[in-house]
């Protein structure tokens, strides 16, 4: 579209005229102001007197009064005065109306003052052309966008101005309202073509708004900043008013006060005590209730709990010591006299530390290895701790976690030696063989340097972070077996084995101990109550199977509880006389039949071997049967790899004996052999079942049954040599317990007699043996076929077949 010129009508003319101060009037626009000067006064008295039109133009300055033709910008409006009022001091209130701009061509001053200037009027009248449309639009919405910011005009006047559609009268009317000086606002009435002004004012525009938007910018964050810091003000007085009602200001000051105080007397070594302070010195400047003043304060707290130099006195007397033990335990010679010297030898080596300096208790469970190192704590004064290590597989337990993981505590150790409450307790360390390693650490490794006298003196758990001493500690260990206990922490420690008790032994420990002891924790002390040796006895025998007197225990207190009920109820009288037949009522159906009745009568194929687990001994009857088929030996029963080798050597024996024995030598090419062990979820292993399978094997393929009474146990060899075992006195212990009354042990095992307690040893027939020809003249209830089974010969050319010796299982 081709661009069309702005139509300009100008004239001249000759109007009165009023100098402004400091106001620009556009054209188009109502301006309200105050006339005083008196040639101004007398210029509009003329315009009023003839048609009521006015030229204003800007001075250059706005401080002089009167000022001279060529101080007064040469561009101003032509405007039609709207309304006019006289102020009573003489001032006129104009309200004037801008018409157009016009160019001054001379000013004249009549006599009276009055200006008169003659004008030539510029009008310009602009085509709308697609340009000056876009220059129109731009400047309509930054117009806009300025009013949003500047909140200072009236919606109305916005919108009136942007539908303005004439382009000089938009730049004007925005003009007009532009916060600009008055330099500017000239600047803009003397730029005559609409388009530049439009430009112009865009320009304007786009720089206020640019303002306006900083301002706001920076006014939003002082605020916001303001408001942070009023809030937190106000919240820190709040916190301040309410302590100060609560009195926690002074708390505050006392607690960090009170906390210093007792670091100062809780005579901690230089290195643990410098920690403490620089802690404190972190918790005072922290803000009180915050989560890392909880951190800090848990911290100190378990700074000052551990106890850094308290001690029990430690008694030395050994004569009291033994006097101790035997108050609590009954029995157990050897062990205590091991440990009276161990404690003897200790006193003398004090500052010493040796290997070997912690003592180890190594038996089933409740042969008394937790009571007796309760004993030792009194028999030496020190205060008594317990920690199991059962199922203990994280380093962190035993050491504790850095204070930078979220709830960190110190480990088991400075946890236990805080309830200790004095550095020199007897620590026991429970099920030391049950520990367990993996991937978060082997916890078998700190527990190492805990044990290790050159070392545990400077113990760092990772919580505390400072040096513990843990020399003064007394360690006592306990396990039910030695081999699962890590090596290196074997070698510190000195072992006592606790085997299980006899009947007899158990008898006394439940009348004279147990039974006490749950009397009183069931609160049955005013009652009279006795218990038979006999009602003993059958709970011993018939409810409960054990090397040790925990489940005895348990029973005694089942029953101290059912009595107790009875005489909360009223039922019973003040005396009480348990009995057997009481002791029935009062347990229910027994669990176990007497040894006496469990004897079993002689049978073909099966022998009862002993062994020896975790728990004590264990009687295991031996199965061996046969089966149609080609020599194919079967074992069963969850057989390790070494019971499955001796029962190969077991089958292997007998093979070669077959003439001794009397059994067909080709019986391997008739039937297929089975052995089994019951109880099949229980895994066995170990050598020592090899004469009892070769017993069962030798009775099923002679037909001569197995004694029922007769429990046996021995390595085999080829030759039929009985070789030595492990676990004498528990085998033995448990071989009694059964009911058998005749015991076969290798003669290499003789040694290990004089552990089995006299009483049962007279009980029992205890033989000892060389070889497996012994064993079958013990074992066999009768006499081996003194005839061989031929049935058939060994046919010349016919090869003998090796039984193929393959094993299932
Ligand atoms: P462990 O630690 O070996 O499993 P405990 O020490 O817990 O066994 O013993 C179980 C219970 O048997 C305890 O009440 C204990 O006092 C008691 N006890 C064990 N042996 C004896 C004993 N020789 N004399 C007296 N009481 C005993």
């Amino acid at each position: 579209m081709e661009e069309r010129p702005a139509r300009s009508t100008e004239s001249v003319i000759t109007l009165p005229m009023v100098p402004l101060r400091d106001i620009v009037v556009f054209p188009h626009t109502m301006v309200p102001f105050v006339v005083g000067r008196k040639s101004s006064l007398l210029a509009v008295e003329r315009a009023l007197g003839s048609g009521k039109k006015l030229f204003l133009s800007t001075q250059r300055n706005a401080k002089v009064d009167q000022p001279s033709p060529d101080e007064i910008n040469s561009i101003g409006t032509v405007a039609g005065i709207v309304q006019h009022l006289k102020l009573p001091n003489g001032n006129v209130r104009l309200l004037v109306e801008g018409i157009s701009r016009a160019r001054v061509l001379e000013i004249e001053e009549d006599a009276d003052g009055c200006l008169r200037a003659v004008l030539k009027t510029i009008e310009r009248k602009a085509e709308v052309t697609p340009e000056i449309q876009n220059a129109m639009n731009q400047a309509s919405e930054l117009f806009e966008r300025f009013m949003k910011y500047s909140a200072g005009l009236p919606h109305e006047t916005m919108l009136s101005t942007v539908r303005i559609t004439d382009p000089g009268r938009l730049a004007d009317t925005i003009s007009s309202h532009l916060p600009v000086g008055v330099e500017d606002k000239q600047g803009l009435l003397e730029s005559i073509s609409p388009m530049e002004r439009l430009k112009e004012v865009s320009r304007v525009l786009e720089a206020e708004i640019e303002k306006l938007r900083v301002d706001k910018k920076v006014h939003n964050r002082v605020k916001k900043q303001m408001e942070k810091a009023q809030k937190e003000y106000y919240l820190n007085e709040k916190i301040k008013a309410i302590q100060q009602e609560l009195g926690k200001k002074e708390d505050r000051v006392n607690e960090i006060d009170e906390l210093r105080q007792k670091i100062e007397a809780a005579s901690m070594p230089s290195e643990a005590k410098e920690k403490a302070l620089s802690e404190l010195k972190r918790l005072e400047v922290m803000p009180p209730v915050s989560a890392e003043a909880t951190v800090s304060r848990n911290y100190l707290e378990w700074l000052l709990a551990v106890p850094w130099s308290k001690k029990s006195r430690e008694l030395t007397d050994i004569k009291r010591a033994e006097k101790i033990l035997d108050e609590d335990h009954h029995g157990l010679d050897k062990v205590k006299d091991r440990i009276l010297e161990f404690l003897a030898v200790r006193r003398l080596v004090r500052n010493k530390p040796t290997k070997g300096s912690i003592l180890c208790f190594i038996g089933p469970p409740g042969v008394g290895k937790t009571s007796l190192a309760k004993s030792i704590a009194r028999a030496t004064g020190r205060k008594f701790v317990r920690l199991s290590l059962g199922g203990v597989r994280d380093e962190a337990e035993i050491r504790g976690h850095r204070r930078t993981y979220i709830g960190a505590f110190p480990g088991q150790i400075i946890q236990m030696m805080r309830k200790a409450g004095t550095r020199n307790p007897v620590f026991l360390l429970d099920e030391v063989d049950k520990m367990a390693a993996d991937f978060r650490g082997d916890p078998s490794a700190a527990l190492l340097e805990v044990l290790d006298p050159e070392q545990n003196h400077s113990f760092l758990d990772h919580y505390l972070d400072t040096e513990y001493d843990l020399s003064d500690i007394m360690f006592i260990a306990t396990g039910n077996v030695t081999h699962s206990i890590p090596h290196a922490l074997r070698d510190r420690m000195e072992t006592i084995r606790l085997a299980g008790y006899t009947l007899n032994e158990k008898m006394v420990i439940g009348q004279r101990y147990l039974v006490r002891k749950q009397i009183e924790a069931n609160g049955l002390k005013r009652t009279k109550i006795t218990f038979e040796d006999e009602a003993i006895r059958e709970m011993i025998e018939r409810y409960t199977r054990e090397a040790g007197v925990r489940s005895l225990e348990r029973e005694i207190a089942s029953i101290c509880r059912k009595l107790a009920r009875k005489v909360v109820a009223g039922e019973v009288s003040s005396e009480i006389v348990l009995t057997p037949a009481r002791v029935l009522e009062l347990l229910g159906v027994p669990r176990y039949h007497p040894p006496r009745e469990s004897q079993r009568a002689p049978e073909v194929g099966v022998a009862t071997g002993l062994a020896w687990t975790e728990v004590g001994g264990e009687i295991l009857t031996t199965e061996a049967t046969l089966m149609r088929g080609r020599g194919k030996l079967t074992l069963t029963g969850q057989m390790g790899d070494v019971m499955q080798e001796s029962a190969q050597a077991a089958l292997s024996y007998i093979r070669s004996r077959v003439e001794a024995l009397g059994i067909d030598p080709f019986f391997h090419r008739k039937f297929d052999i089975h052995i089994h062990v019951p109880e099949g979820a229980i895994p066995k292993d170990g050598p020592s079942a090899g004469i009892t399978m070769a017993t069962a094997l030798a009775s099923v393929l002679t037909g001569v049954p197995v004694r029922g009474d007769v429990a046996m146990t021995g390595e085999i060899t080829l030759r039929g040599k009985v070789l030595p075992i492990g676990g004498v006195k528990e085998k033995v212990l448990a071989a009694y317990r059964f009911g058998n009354t005749t015991v076969i042990l290798p003669k290499e095992n003789e040694k290990d007699l004089a552990e089995i307690p006299e009483d049962i040893g007279k009980q029992l027939s205890l033989r000892l043996v060389e070889n497996m020809d012994e064993v079958l003249e013990i074992a066999l209830a009768g006499p081996l076929p003194s005839v061989a089974l031929r049935e058939e010969g060994t046919e010349a050319g016919m090869e003998e077949r090796p039984a193929d010796g393959s094993v299932t299982h």
